[in-house]
């Protein structure tokens, strides 16, 4: 069987934060909002996971409203749906992704967010791809305000 999930997520920029966008730190005066670390891509990932195996959201898995997530590391938020995941029988076909951010430039960075994401899922790098967009000077994304992400993955049982 196989098994598609899609995740978005939006996320404020706001001063006296760390951008954090797949585990990699970018150099820039603002960085995301949030409960947690505020990874918006990784939560992005996580929701697609999540999804496409039927087990839920985010927001259910570790809800903000427990202290315990407070400036939690999404990637190990992420380690800890991507086992549940697998030990439903799942394995990763692929992950592709979509970062909608202003500044700073994605691209020089994008060979190492590639890199971390594989890492934190244990797969090939070939499986997992992340292009960057504007937003064309239009807020919220275009003004700075806030960052956006969106994952589609798809997922093979042999089950
Ligand atoms: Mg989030």
């Amino acid at each position: 069987m196989i098994r598609i999930g899609l995740g978005y997520d939006l996320h404020r920029l706001v001063q006296d934060r760390r951008l954090i966008l797949g585990g990699v730190l970018f150099d820039f005066e603002k960085g995301e909002d949030g409960h947690s670390d505020g990874d918006v891509l990784l939560h992005a990932i996580t929701d697609a996971l999540l999804g496409a195996a039927g087990l839920g959201d985010i927001g259910s898995y570790f809800p903000p409203e427990d202290a315990k997530w407070k400036n939690a590391d999404s990637a190990e938020l992420l380690r800890t749906v991507w086992k549940d995941v697998k030990a439903e029988g799942w394995s990763l076909v692929n992950l592709d992704c979509v970062i909608k951010l202003e500044q700073p430039k994605f691209l020089p960075k994008r060979r190492d967010v590639i890199q971390s994401i594989a890492a934190i899922l244990g797969v090939d790098e070939n499986q997992i791809f992340v292009k960057a967009k504007t937003g064309e000077k239009l807020p919220p994304v275009g003004t700075s305000e806030a960052v956006e992400a969106y994952a589609v993955c798809l997922l093979e049982s042999l089950r």
